[in-house]
């Protein structure tokens, strides 16, 4: 039986021979794709080739797309579980032309791979064409019909024609579009779903598990104009999607898709976890949690490796959907911990072999989801309750309707997202109020946008004729700190002014013809400096831009300035901090991929002048080993002195260069590429650091004078922060800590290199100075022998028995001991506690002599009685017993206690 990795490989094999090119996967987060929230098929990353926008690098290509279903045009998420063959993330087979070969090639190999190469009956398939649409003044294909007869081996009679909604293809209300033919497989009358549905048609397309798609062969012919009518394209496009998972299925001779060696693993796996058995029924509630954790967590793993995080909107939100989804199907496997995140490594067992990335990153993708997985588990269980209370509510109403305001506070409060709130509402045959929802979700939205400052501050500096103000030109940031420029205009505290003047003490926000002044952008700080002329002098604290145009804002602190004055715009020395530490960011996450590994990416950044913080995803603490390598990678660098290049392209060509993006970043078509060590622009493709950047950066990485990294530390579950100082921050740093040894150097008396040697010395004198002290005070008079005689000379007396009770001084257990033997000797008849303290921590010893234990009083029940006050536990004998407990001041109040106790058995007859 062949593996589901051969399957995938002799599928692509197959057309590598037949002149194909292989190529990867596109990300299932799509790049620079808005439309689009995950990839959904294998023709996403081809879209701009089909709408003619950029040629095809080859004629032929075969791939196998991660794809996920979960949003849009696509959602198969209703169906996981209940079902055996729709996933969310399913893998993608597909073979393309571009403009090469067209329908006759596209059938023949497909009919080829699938009964030739992989031995399926030909009497279980069936292939569908499109029959035409005269309303829409569609043709039918009469030649795809045609071709299946004359270049396969099928028979007429499973030849099949749909209409529009099963075999048209369309991207778009515009654009490419065309007919497809697609191959179904017939799994016998065993497979059908709906045997006891009066009108079921068992048949293709009949909407039965027993007909299955496997295959799609999309022929892409027409492009649609905006008026509806049909355009022959010029260049024809074959664009062809079957599942791996299905067709993994029918080569293993499995009834589903979950039986197969993708998903398998992953379900032994969380039975091993949880402690249920999988009996791979359908409709049984347990069985169908199985199977929805096992897809979910394949869906999750290649989205978060893929950049998507669990969030409350977009992408992250439908991650985070996804992941709740599955935490809630964990309760019926009762987990009611995180251990979801167990699965990852299993995942990556089966999948890391066709896709390295996911096992590059696995063990962030397990940090992330367990973090989610632990915060959702904590209000999960009391959501479900809350849940139960109004599904009673619902079910006494005539609609059976969860209302909105419910489904909104389990939203709200207990993070059920809508979707899981409208499952677990359906599995007790009731509907949720989803318009009341949206209302209280549109409210909660408003509130929260009024709350936004950017968009408050948008509305009023933009008023209502929009934009203010003409675009900045600021180009000249990248070159100068000076430049000479026309005030347009300003903001004061009542709106947008186009005419006027600012006089000294007043606060505004000018914007100029053109600047230097570069506006607070990518994490580099807003420049400060000065905005002056003959007339006044205008400091600028804070440079941010609005719309399209930059604010500097600031003080007037001499003179005035008028709309329409010429000025000098100077940029303040601190620019050349910032530039260091902006490059030395650089430098960093080149270091820190370097040490660390691929995976690591930039999730933010902060670079003023003072000092630079990078913020990057990894699962655990870098080691000091490797914080030291990195330092010394960085300044390897900037001891070369390497230079620093800066090109504005076309992003495809930066794309190509690799040049590093931020992830979800939305950029244009041109973008800027810094390179750190190319000799010249035009051999930016050399630099060893490449990064989409619109920052300020120093000439040569020389100037940066010096790197440090003076913090590391988590500040969310897989996400680590670097702080760092470069330059003057750096020299102030080191001038600060050789301060400081000077000091020391001073009072210890010993020059520097001494140092960590005397102070070691200091610390052990200490500690055994301590020691002796301990002993010397025990030795003049404290010994516990002296001090139990003394509580003997002066205990209580009930009859014979003495009550000897007492703190004494000692550090061990033994000593005590032998002090309550000694005790029940010298006294005869005795009852005994003793407690004392060691290193905040508290003990209590009880003994008694026999007679004592004959009339019912044990040492074992006086322990066990008391030791709760110093919050601890203990027990033993009759004659001795002991507890041990971590609150030492409460030591007295339990020997009080005790004496209590005592007291009371003894003088009871
Ligand atoms: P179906 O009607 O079965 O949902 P589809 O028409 O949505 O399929 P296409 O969009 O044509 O499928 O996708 C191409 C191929 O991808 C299908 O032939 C099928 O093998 C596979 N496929 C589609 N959706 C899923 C899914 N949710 N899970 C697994 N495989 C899928
Ligand atoms: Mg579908």
């Amino acid at each position: 039986m062949l593996a589901a990795k051969q399957i995938r490989d002799s599928f692509i094999d197959f057309f590598q021979q037949k002149g194909h090119t292989s190529i990867p996967s596109s990300p299932i987060v799509p790049v620079n794709d808005e439309t689009l929230l995950f990839a959904n098929a294998g023709m996403n990353q081809f879209k701009d080739i089909f709408l003619g926008l950029v040629p095809s690098q080859y004629p032929r290509a075969v791939n196998s797309q991660k794809c996920l279903r979960v949003s849009g045009k696509h959602n198969d998420l209703e169906e996981v579980g209940k079902d055996t063959y729709h996933h969310t993330f399913f893998e993608m087979l597909g073979n393309w032309s571009f403009n090469d070969y067209f329908k006759a090639e596209a059938i023949r190999w497909a009919w080829e791979l699938l009964t030739e190469v992989w031995g399926i009956d030909q009497d279980r398939l069936w292939a569908t064409v499109f029959a035409g649409d005269q309303n829409e003044g569609l043709p039918a294909d009469n030649e795809a019909a045609e071709l299946w007869t004359k270049v396969t081996s099928i028979s007429a009679e499973r030849v099949l024609a749909f209409g529009k909604k099963d075999n048209f293809w369309e991207m778009g209300e515009t654009g490419p579009c065309g007919p497809c033919s697609e191959i179904h497989i017939d799994l016998g009358p065993d497979a059908c779903d709906k045997k006891t549905v009066r009108y079921h048609k068992c048949q293709v397309n009949g909407d039965c598990a027993r007909f299955i798609e496997l295959w799609n062969l999309v022929f892409i012919q027409f492009n649609r104009q905006a008026d509806g009518k049909l355009l022959p394209l010029s260049a024809k496009y074959v664009d062809t999607g079957a599942g791996l998972e299905r067709v993994v299925a029918v080569l293993q001779h499995k009834k589903s898709n979950y039986d197969t060696d993708l998903f398998m693993p992953i379900i032994s796996r969380a039975s091993e976890i949880s402690g249920h058995k999988y009996t791979a029924a359908l409709g049984n509630k347990t069985d169908n949690a199985f199977r929805v954790i096992a897809d979910h967590i394949r869906a999750v793993v290649f989205a978060i490796t893929d950049g998507a995080t669990p969030s409350n909107e977009g992408r992250g939100y439908v991650i985070r959907r996804i992941l709740r989804r599955a935490s809630r199907f964990g309760r019926e496997l009762g987990m009611h911990e995180p251990f979801i995140y167990k699965l990852v490594p299993v995942v990556v067992e089966c999948l890391g072999n066709a896709f390295g990335e996911i096992e590059e990153r696995a063990d962030y993708v397990s940090t992330v989801i367990e973090a989610e997985e632990a915060s959702f588990g904590r209000t999960l269980d009391r959501g479900i309750e809350i849940f139960a209370a109004a599904a009673k509510r619902a079910a006494k109403t005539a609609d059976k309707t969860i209302t909105g305001e419910d489904a909104f506070q389990l939203y709200d409060t207990y993070g059920f997202p809508l979707d899981l709130t409208q499952l677990m509402a359906e599995e007790r045959d009731l509907k949720v109020d989803t318009a009341k929802f949206e209302q209280l979700m549109e409210e909660q939205r408003q509130r929260a946008r009024l709350a936004q400052k950017t968009e408050m501050l948008l509305r009023y500096f933009s008023g209502s004729e929009g934009p203010a103000f003409p675009k900045t030109d600021d180009k000249y940031k990248y070159e100068t700190g000076h430049c000479e420029s026309k005030i347009i205009g300003y903001f004061d505290n009542k709106g947008p002014k186009k005419e006027g003047r600012i006089r000294v003490g007043e606060d505004a926000g000018i914007v100029l013809d053109k600047t230097c002044f570069y506006a607070e952008m990518g994490g580099q700080v807003g420049d400060c400096g000065v905005i002056e002329s003959k007339e006044g002098r205008f400091v600028v604290d804070r440079t941010v831009g609005l719309l399209d145009y930059i604010i500097h804002a600031g003080k007037m602190v001499e003179g005035s300035l008028a709309v329409g004055d010429k000025v000098t715009a100077i940029v303040s020395k601190d620019r050349y901090a910032t530039k260091k530490n902006h490059t030395a960011t650089h430098l960093l996450q080149w270091a820190l991929q370097n040490v660390l590994g691929k995976s690591v990416s930039q999730q933010g950044s902060y670079v003023g002048p003072d000092y630079l913080r990078f913020d990057f995803t990894y699962p655990k603490a870098p080691t000091s080993e490797q914080i030291r390598e990195i330092e010394k990678l960085v300044r390897e660098k900037i001891t070369a002195d390497l230079p620093v290049t800066c090109v504005v392209m076309p992003r495809e060509k930066a794309e190509k260069l690799g040049a590093m993006a931020l992830f979800g970043e939305k950029y244009g078509n041109e973008v800027r590429v810094v390179g750190l060590g190319a000799e010249a622009d035009d051999k930016i493709h050399e630099a060893f650091s490449k990064e989409f950047c619109g920052g300020t950066h120093v000439d040569r990485l020389g100037t940066i004078g010096g790197f440090k990294i003076t913090k590391e530390e988590s500040i969310s579950a897989g996400v680590r922060r670097i702080t760092a100082l470069t330059g003057s921050g750096l020299m102030d740093y080191l001038e600060k800590a050789s301060d400081i040894v000077d000091e020391l150097s001073a009072m210890l008396k010993v020059p520097s290199e001494g140092l960590v040697e005397r102070v070691e010395q200091l610390i052990k004198d200490n500690k055994q100075l301590t020691k002796k002290l301990k002993t010397a005070a025990r030795a003049a008079g404290s010994d516990i022998m002296t001090e139990a005689k003394k509580l003997l000379e002066n205990c209580e007396k009930i009859g014979e028995a003495h009550i000897i009770i007492g703190k004494v001084s000692t550090d061990s257990v033994e000593s005590a001991r032998e002090a309550v033997d000694m005790l029940k000797k010298k006294a005869k008849s005795a009852v005994i506690v003793l407690g004392f303290e060691e290193d905040d921590k508290a003990t209590l010893l009880a003994g008694a002599t026999d007679d004592i234990v004959k009339r019912g009083l044990k040492a074992g029940d006086i322990v066990k009685s008391i030791a709760p006050i110093i919050d601890g536990g203990g027990g033993g004998r009759p004659q001795m017993a002991q507890a041990g407990g971590k609150d030492p001041a409460k030591i007295r109040e339990a020997l009080t206690k005790a004496s209590e106790l005592i007291k009371e058995k003894l003088k009871s007859p």
